[in-house]
C-alpha cells in the first residue's frame, strides 16, 4: 500500500485494538507488532484494520455562489475565503461538511485541460490538493 496523500491513516492492533498512526517507515511493511501487547498492527501476510481520514476538514461558504474550502480549522478556512473574496461576514453563510459526505458530495468542476464540466467528489479534490488551506471548488448559479 502506498502512502496516501493528504490522508491520515490509523491502524488498529488486531489483539488489543490500540490505535497506531501510520508513518512512512511502516507503510508497506509486514509483520509490524503492537507496542502495547504481543499482537500485530500489520500481520505477516499484510492484513490491516485501517481507518483513513483527510488531514483537513471541508467548509462550505455560501454567498450566492458555493465555495468549498479545505483547511485544518474554521479560522484558517475563513482567512482563505476572505483572501479570495473579501466579503462582509453577514453576506455569506458557513458550515462544516460532515466527513461522511466527502465521498458522496459531488461537485461540478471544470476540467483544467479540456474546459469541460466534470463531476468530482470532495475527497478526490482533497487528495489532489498540493497545500492547505485550499479552495477546492466553486459553483456559480
Ligand atoms: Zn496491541
Amino acid at each position: 500500500m502506498s502512502f496516501p496523500k493528504n490522508m491520515s491513516v490509523t491502524y488498529f492492533c488486531w489483539t488489543c485494538k490500540k490505535e497506531h498512526v501510520l508513518t512512512e517507515d511502516i507503510a508497506g511493511s509486514l509483520g509490524v507488532k503492537c507496542d502495547s501487547c504481543d499482537g500485530y498492527i500489520i500481520t505477516p501476510s499484510g492484513r490491516v484494520q485501517v481507518h483513513m481520514r483527510p488531514v483537513v476538514s471541508v467548509f462550505l461558504f455560501n454567498d450566492g455562489e458555493k465555495h468549498w474550502i479545505a483547511a485544518k480549522t474554521l479560522e484558517e478556512a475563513e482567512r482563505c475565503f476572505n483572501a479570495e473574496y473579501n466579503e462582509d461576514r453577514n453576506k455569506y453563510t458557513l458550515e462544516e461538511i460532515p466527513y461522511e459526505q466527502y465521498h458522496v458530495c459531488n461537485i461540478r468542476d471544470k476540467d483544467a485541460s479540456s474546459g469541460k464540466e466534470i463531476t468530482t467528489s470532495l475527497l478526490l479534490c482533497i487528495q489532489q490538493a498540493d497545500s492547505f488551506p485550499a479552495l477546492l471548488a466553486s459553483t456559480v448559479y
